[in-house]
């Protein structure tokens, strides 16, 4: 079975070699030294001097809405993983849905100020599959009527626009470091930031409130371990590598795909320096999406929709309708891209899927 994806093991003894440490110490959690170690790796990787290692990506996004203090209406996309939305509603605010830009899948910046009511406190948005929002536009929108910007950043690490990590862009980016990102911790996330009051809100948000017996405010566990931490340094230094192997997967798939009539998202943005952290395609219907689908399927080749469905369509929650992005879901496929998919195997993919089309 190819799966969609696969997760990045380092050598078992280089990681083992961290665990000596964490047995020697006998500190497993709680802000320990390889949790120190990362997040000043990760400063220097991001651009940022106040990144924090939480659990998960999920919990980053809700810390960041909370540290904020958001409330009202927050502008956000349709086109994203559930957890954008749902992070929206659990923290009690209203997401407003704006329709995605068609060539990069991300939220149309030109659509964004006619969504604006005097509710609206924020824009939460994502860089989808690693693909830049228009950062530039947001942050001159967001300025003219004094709002905050969030970016979702789960696809982006390792990404540069306009000569600087894209994650260092609005108040405050978060990133998911789960298994199956491009970047991983097995399970984790970060809330990237420069602002000093703001990390000190995350830092108790994270950590229940308190700082030894002094209560400040309400909190949740959002910490992270030293285990975790531990597969954060091993893998942080593989990534430009990744990237590179993911980069000629992707030439081959483009290149054997081609003459099918896929559409693929095109940025137009010349300085992009890309991730490579997914593989979509965009079929001309629904039915030739589900028709490859299962032939992949058949001959033990696992596909994801991704993203299904848009957001504004979720059973316990609905928006406004945006035409682009429930197009877009319903014909989108991510298919298997990890770097260590062997060419031949991207090929022979290419090729079944060519013969399903046919
Ligand atoms: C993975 C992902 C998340 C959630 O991150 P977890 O670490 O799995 O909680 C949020 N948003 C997007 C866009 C994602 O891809």
């Amino acid at each position: 079975m190819i799966n969609v994806t696969k997760a990045y093991l380092p050598p078992l003894a280089e990681y083992s070699q961290y665990l000596e440490g964490i047995w020697e110490r006998g500190w497993l959690t709680n802000n320990g030294p390889l949790v120190q170690q990362l997040e000043t790796d990760l400063n220097q990787y991001l651009d940022g001097s106040q990144v924090q290692f939480l659990s998960n990506g999920t919990i980053a996004l809700q810390i960041a809405i909370k540290a904020l203090d958001l409330s009202g209406e927050i502008i956000t996309t349709p086109f994203s993983y559930v957890a954008t939305t749902t992070a929206i509603l659990w923290e009690n605010c209203e997401p407003v849905f704006v329709d995605i830009e068609d060539q990069t899948f991300c939220i149309d910046a030109a659509k964004i100020e006619a969504a604006i009511t005097p509710r609206t406190t924020a824009i939460l948005a994502t860089h989808v599959y690693g693909y830049p929002c228009d950062v530039l536009a947001i942050e001159s929108i967001a300025q003219r009527h004094n709002l905050k910007v969030i970016y979702d950043g789960a696809h982006a690490f390792g990404v540069r626009v306009h000569g600087r990590p894209l994650l260092s862009y609005g108040d405050l980016a978060t990133c998911s470091f789960h298994a199956t990102k491009l970047f991983h911790t097995v399970e984790g996330g970060a809330i990237v930031m420069n602002d000093e009051e703001l990390a000190r809100n995350v830092w108790l948000y994270k950590s229940f409130g308190h700082i030894g017996d002094e209560y400040f405010t309400l909190g949740v566990n959002g910490k992270n371990s030293e285990f975790h931490a531990a597969m954060g340094l091993c893998n942080l230094p593989r990534v430009s590598e990744f990237i590179r192997q993911r980069q000629q997967l992707a030439t081959i798939y483009t290149s054997e795909l081609a003459g099918l009539g896929l559409q693929y998202p095109a940025p137009a943005e010349p300085s992009l320096e890309y991730n490579y952290a997914y593989f979509p395609i965009v079929f001309a219907s629904e039915s030739q999406m589900h028709q490859v689908k299962e032939y992949l399927l058949s001959h033990e080749i696992s596909t994801r929709r991704y993203f299904f469905p848009s957001l504004n369509k979720l059973p316990y929650h609905t928006g406004a309708d945006c035409p682009i992005s429930e197009d877009i879901s319903r014909r989108v496929l991510c298919l298997p891209f990890y770097q260590d998919l062997a060419p031949a195997d991207v090929r022979r993919i290419a090729q079944l899927i060519q013969a399903a089309c046919r």
